[in-house]
Formats: structure tokens, sequence, C-alpha cells
């Protein structure tokens, strides 16, 4: 694995992408997806540039939080599910989670932020094209979900994040990619207080190409950067 030149290649990838759709490659946001890679690893890949850092467990974040410090420049994403019982480890660690799903986890986002005299960054998660096997919101029930939020002092809304279904040919996700852009539009014509629609966090590996053609400015690479994962 030569993270270097795979590094190199992704950012090749991402300035074309964002040439194609007449954006700019620096508001573009790659996050490296750590999980599975070990310490040294993600050292090397801080030490690289890739200093916004992706893990998907919150066991994975306690074992290498301490090297991902390191470096004072380091943004920690926090893009799995995250259980209601795991907040009170993350809390105070993660700069931005983005998973959030459920009035249940907001909830306890909130108690334990309150606790902690903090607050926190997230994106709510949909399921545009609402895959059984994974979580996060219906596009239908997005504006609802905000809007019962707004209560929660402590949750700064900063945007949407979605995974599309593996296609063969992600030509064939894009209008997932489009739907979440169209409903961040919406959101953000309803001028919420406290909620920004910052950032819109899509593609991944095989996709993330056509995702910055369709206006993520967040991706969340793994297998293009650390190779094929060994569980
Ligand atoms: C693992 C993972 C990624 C990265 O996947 P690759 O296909 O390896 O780039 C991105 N987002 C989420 C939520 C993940 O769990």
């Amino acid at each position: 694995m030569d993270l270097q030149k795979n590094f190199e290649q992704v950012l090749e990838n991402i300035n074309n992408a964002a040439r194609r759709a007449g954006r700019k490659p620096e508001d573009i946001t790659l996050i490296g997806v750590t999980k599975t890679v070990n310490e040294d690893v993600v050292r090397d890949a801080l030490e690289l540039g890739i200093k916004n850092i992706g893990e998907n467990r919150v066991q994975e974040i306690q074992k290498k939080y301490d090297t991902i410090r390191e470096d004072d420049d380091s943004v920690l994403h926090l893009i799995g599910h995250l259980q209601t019982n795991k907040v009170k480890y993350i809390v105070e660690k993660v700069d931005l989670i983005h998973s959030l799903d459920r009035l249940s986890l907001a909830k306890e986002l909130q108690k334990r932020c309150k606790k902690e005299d903090t607050s926190i960054n997230a994106l709510i998660q949909v399921n545009i094209a609402e895959e059984e096997s994974k979580f996060g919101l219906k596009e239908g029930e997005v504006i609802t979900f905000i809007e019962s939020l707004l209560e929660y002092d402590r949750i700064n809304i900063k945007g949407l994040m979605t995974i599309a279904p593996y296609a063969e040919d992600p030509e064939d996700v894009r209008g997932v990619f489009k739907q979440l852009r169209e409903l961040s539009q919406e959101v953000e014509k309803k001028d919420y207080k406290g909620v920004e629609m910052k950032y819109l966090s899509m593609g991944m590996t095989n996709d993330y190409e056509i995702a910055i053609e369709e206006g993520a400015n967040m991706v969340r690479i793994g297998t293009a950067l650390f190779g094929e994962r060994i569980y």
C-alpha cells in the first residue's frame, strides 16, 4: 500500500470532479476513513496532510484517539451508527457526528452535552434509497425531524449525510446524491435558527467523483487511500 501515491490520485480525482462541476477543489473536504487501519498508518495519513479522520465505531475512536490528537490540526469525524449508550464516550472528543438519525439519540446528546457544558456538531443521516440494511431517516421525515430538534440547543445541525447503495456503475446512484442536495436546499430555505446546511457528506471510494459533481463537499474515503479492509 503506497499511501502517498493513493492520496495524490484521490486528490487529482477530486480536483477533476470539482472542475467538471465548476466548483473549487479547496471547498471539498477529504475525510480519510481509517476504520480497521492501525495507529501507525493513521499517523502517516496525518503527516501526509490527511487531517480529517473518519471512524465508524466508538471503540476504535477510543483506541486511536491519542494518536489522532498528536496532530493539533486533526479533525475527528464519527461516521458510523451511534448507540445511545455510547454517547458519553464521544462528546467532547468528536468534532462532527455524521449519523444523527433519531430523536432518542438527539435527546441523549443534548443531555450529555448539558452535563459537560459543551455542544456538539452533527449531520443528519438520510437513507435516500430507503435500503433496509442502512440507518438514516427517510427523505420525507427530515423536515419534521429538524423541527423537533430545534429545542435542543446543544446540538448544532451542520448539514446532511447519506450512504448511496453500492452500484457497479456509480452513474446509477447519481440521483441519490442529487436528491440529498435538493433536500439540503429545501431545509436551507426554511432558515431555521441554529440549523446550517453547510456540509453535504456524500461519496465513498466507489462513487465520490459523482457525488462531488452533484454537490458533495465532504467525501468519506477508505479503500482508495488505505487499500481493501481486512476485518
Ligand atoms: C467505511 C465507510 C466509508 C468508506 O468506505 P470506502 O468504500 O472504503 O471508501 C464511508 N462512509 C461510511 C459511513 C463508512 O462506514
